[in-house]
């Protein structure tokens, strides 16, 4: 494939920091055309500038395709100062806030309804397209772009990049492609195979930018010596958890649990496990301890049917009950002080030790990224080479489960201008 050169000459010079407030009309590449990639190339594009956006792959957007199991949870419902939350440490808080605040999930909605693809919001408050399909967000992307004047160019992977007097060179695989700016939006490292691959990090690094170590995030994970496979499928809605670390508590969470074949799954342990390494231990309470109280231990009625009524499902019971090696048919007032105490330990205090935390192939998310402290939040311009800006994924920011790291993709590629 022939590549153009992009650069556009400038005619008078250029004043400000980004690209935003520049005079003349500037040749803008994007690295990746994920969603973040997309938005960037959108907003460049309404700005009058001569946009290319360049995708390894035959054709955009391989993730969004996949995402929210090819329905799309485009973002969330609710305030916007809520999402400053959901993307981990306050430092990561306070670097989203102007991306969100300039355009934030009700721009979102608004944005996909002007492109013909309304969005509904589910009773957990998750955001999607009428139609439930991930394609007619990747469409309306794709339509918006076009219309604002933007090319995407597929099967052209970026190799390596520099900057020189002259703005920035790029080496793909199908020739150099010079430009005024460069916007790097090649994602993070999971599910490889849709084309982010972790070299977005490479190219950043080239830049003399330091990455922040990177793990797999919004994951499930699996559990040493894992005794509850048989009740795979058990949900324990909203329950506190502990995550345990060396010994000591590095993180207290709230959150659904799942219990999967190997471990432990459900919106809370995902959430968490940017958090996680293998060797922690997680600890659950199933049931808040004041509820096992000593009436508990008394009546005619079988131990495992009064823990039933506490919510705990039975198929859970009857695995635990072996464990603990107490007979299913026992009376709950014949539960001597060793059951009881073994009992209340585990309900309380349901200990996991993690085997292993997710794998890249099963990741939703990428933790760590390009440090966030060298990008200038206000305008996603790096601040170690002007004219080099970054958004979506490949910033160390990842989000909840819920929509949220949609949402932080198209806000930060809308934020460049
Ligand atoms: C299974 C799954 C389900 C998910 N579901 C949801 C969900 O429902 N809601 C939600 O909010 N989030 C979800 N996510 C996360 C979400 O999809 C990502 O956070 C989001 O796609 C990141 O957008 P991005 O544009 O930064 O990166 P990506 O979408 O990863 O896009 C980066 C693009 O850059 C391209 N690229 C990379 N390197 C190069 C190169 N050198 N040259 C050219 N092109 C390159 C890649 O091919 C890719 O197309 C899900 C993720 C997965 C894996």
């Amino acid at each position: 494939m022939h590549l153009l050169l992009l650069r556009t000459k400038p005619v008078c010079a250029i004043v400000s920091t980004g690209y935003r407030t520049s005079l003349v009309k500037r040749s803008i590449v994007v690295i990746g055309a994920g969603p973040a990639g997309l938005a960037a190339g959108i907003a460049a594009a309404q700005c009058g500038h001569h946009v290319t956006v360049l995708e390894r792959n035959n054709t955009a957007g391989k993730k969004l395709l996949l995402s929210g199991q090819g329905q799309c949870n485009v973002t969330h419902s609710g305030s916007v100062s809520d999402f400053l939350t959901h993307y981990g440490s306050a430092q990561q808080g306070r670097f989203v806030r102007p991306a969100l605040y300039h355009f934030d999930n009700e721009a979102v909605m608004r944005f996909f309804a002007d492109a013909g693809v309304p969005l509904w919001i589910r009773r957990d408050g998750k955001v999607f397209p009428k139609s439930m399909q991930a394609k007619d967000i990747l469409n309306a992307l794709l339509r918006k772009l076009g219309q604002s004047g933007g090319q995407l160019v597929t099967n052209t992977c970026v190799q390596c990049a520099e900057k020189g007097n002259d703005g920035f060179r790029i080496e793909t695989n199908s020739g150099t492609v010079t430009a005024d700016s460069l916007i790097i939006a090649a994602g993070g490292q999971s599910y490889p195979a849709t084309g982010s691959d972790g070299n977005g990090y490479r190219l950043a690094e080239s830049f003399g930018h330091r990455i922040v170590t990177v793990k797999p995030a919004l994951t499930a994970v699996s559990v040493r010596d894992y005794a509850f496979s048989e009740s795979a499928g058990t949900a324990f809605a909203d329950i506190p958890f502990q995550i345990v670390h060396n010994g000591k508590v590095s993180a207290k969470r709230c959150g659904s649990v799942l219990l999967t074949h190997t471990g432990l799954s459900g919106p809370g342990i995902l959430d968490a496990s940017r958090l996680i390494e293998s060797g922690d231990i997680i600890r659950l309470q199933l049931i808040p301890p004041e509820k096992l109280s000593p009436d508990l231990y008394s009546g005619k009625r079988t131990l495992k049917n009064v823990l039933q009524t506490l919510g705990l499902p039975e198929t859970f019971l009857l695995q635990l009950f072996r464990l603990l090696d107490i007979p299913v048919t026992q009376a709950a007032a014949e539960t001597n002080r060793l059951q009881r105490q073994r009992l209340e330990s585990a309900l309380t205090r349901c200990t996991f030790s993690v085997q292993q935390c997710g794998t890249w192939h099963e990741a939703m998310a990428t933790a760590g990224g390009v440090d966030l402290t060298e990008v200038e939040r206000q305008t996603l311009e790096s601040r170690l080479v002007r004219g080099l800006y970054f958004c979506g994924e490949v910033l160390d920011i990842d989000g909840s489960t819920g929509g949220y790291n949609i949402q932080f993709a198209l806000s930060s590629g809308f934020l460049i201008r």
